[in-house]
């Protein structure tokens, strides 16, 4: 039998993490490598959604003139910081660029196309054995004017050759019966059936120990900080303390992947779309069933013994600095939908940074320029949704060599610059 091929995976984020164990299936000898502690990038204090029913972009119609009112309020849910203009002022301009209505349906079809395989492969998951934990009640999409309600109703119609239902608008005092929480002066809702969350940290977790189970090795702590490359190739990926020789490599380094490609001589367009969270035990706020804050733009979900409440984004370079006053926004933003939300010093906080590419799109597939290098990053808003099917159509192409038609709109070489 021919020796089995070795592929290195640079990150152990939730998109590598997945890449791994499918390219693990398929028969590769894997190894995973990490700058820092398996899933401790973006992956670890998010929201844990999995929702197809949100697959729409972030660039959208009307973006610019909200981002550019926002830029002048720092607790706003889209924050640019106006001293790291400069430095992303391409990436900006691109990103401005992509904020109408034709781009914003183009990117939904393609996410919502890909993301029809989400939920059956979340199960598929958890029937290969990987363990974590996993809540079917759906979400709750709450809003405090029904015009936002419309909108992702419309987003809906996508999803509906997928399963999805358009779910019948809720009134106040119907949120209140769900969600006694709730306060009662909301507009209304929708229950969004079909959506499932799960705790992150415990899915990053579960991915390691079963590839552990299968003999990968996960170096973590272990930063890539260059590649030995020949022939059109990378034949080895370097670290502080030496290099493995490898046949092919992953790059999955989320909000870091421009500058690990750097080091191979290729630039991509993401940038770091940081987000909040604030964790507190679950005796604080009883809630059954994820919702979603819609004019605030707030992610609550509920864990075993604990809620978590996500949310805004801000682009000021790549970077972990917490800026305090976006989490007092968060804090705000949660009293205008909850009777009671966390106190100003309750709870764990959290800040993590969104890959992201100016059209709002992961990148997946082959780096330009290398033979045996391939990209799967920029899943923006929905990387632990989106996390099981990159896996997969990663390890079709890396493995299959398969690239279906359902992966152009990916192609990382889309951008000019
Ligand atoms: C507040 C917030 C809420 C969110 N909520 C949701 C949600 O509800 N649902 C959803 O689907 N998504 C959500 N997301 C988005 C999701 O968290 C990300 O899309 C996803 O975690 C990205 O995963 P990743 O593996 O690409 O990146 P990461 O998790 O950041 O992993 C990248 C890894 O690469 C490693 N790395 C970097 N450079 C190197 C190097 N040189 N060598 C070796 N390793 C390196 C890093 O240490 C890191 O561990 C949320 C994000 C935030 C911030």
């Amino acid at each position: 039998m021919p020796p089995r091929k070795k592929t290195a995976v640079i990150g152990a984020g939730v998109i590598g993490l997945a890449a791994a164990w499918a390219l693990r299936k398929r028969g590769r000898d894997v190894v995973v490598f990490d700058q820092g502690g398996i899933g401790s990038g973006s992956s670890a204090g998010n929201a844990g959604w999995i929702v197809p029913s949100l697959s729409g972009p972030v660039p959208s119609p009307g973006l610019i003139w909200k981002s550019i009112k926002w830029m002048l309020q720092p607790a706003s849910p889209l924050y640019v910081r106006p001293s790291a203009v400069p430095g992303m002022s391409r990436w900006l301009w691109h990103f401005w660029k992509h904020c109408n209505a034709a781009d914003y349906d183009r990117g939904l079809a393609a996410v919502a196309a890909l993301n029809a395989r989400t939920l059956p492969l979340y199960d598929q998951l958890a029937a290969e054995g990987v363990s974590f934990e996993y809540h079917k009640r759906g979400l709750l999409c709450v809003f405090r004017s029904p015009a936002y309600m419309e909108a992702v109703r419309g987003e809906l119609e996508a999803m509906q050759p997928y399963g999805y239902r358009i779910p019948e608008p809720l009134g106040s005092a119907a949120l209140v019966a769900l969600e006694p929480q709730l306060r009662d002066d909301l507009a209304c809702g929708l229950l969004i059936g079909e959506d499932t969350h799960v705790r992150p940290e415990s899915l990053t977790a579960g991915y390691a120990a079963a590839l552990a189970s299968q003999g990968v090795t996960i170096h973590a702590g272990r930063a890539i900080t260059g590649f030995k490359r020949g022939h059109g190739r990378v034949e080895a990926v370097l670290t502080a303390d030496g290099g493995e020789a490898i046949d092919e490599v992953l790059i999955a380094a989320g909000a870091w992947s421009a500058s690990v490609a750097g080091l191979a001589g290729v630039r991509l367009p993401v940038q770091a779309a940081k987000g909040y969270s604030i964790t507190v035990p679950s005796g604080d706020v009883a809630l059954t069933r994820p919702l979603y804050m819609a004019e605030a733009k707030i992610a609550c979900s509920p864990f075993d013994g604990h809620v978590r409440f996500a949310g805004t984004m801000e682009l000021s370079g790549v970077n972990t600095v917490l800026d305090r006053r976006r989490l007092v926004g968060i804090r705000r933003g949660v009293g205008q939908y909850l009777r009671s939300a966390p106190s100003p010093d309750a709870g764990v906080e959290w800040v993590g940074m969104r890959p992201l590419t100016p059209d709002g799109l992961p990148l997946l597939g082959p780096l330009p320029g290398l033979s045996n290098a391939f990209v799967a990053t920029g899943h923006g808003t929905l990387g632990v949704t989106m996390a099981p099917v990159t896996g997969e159509v990663m390890a079709d192409l890396m493995v299959g060599g398969s690239s279906p038609q359902a992966l152009s709109p990916f192609q990382v070489d889309r951008f000019s610059w």
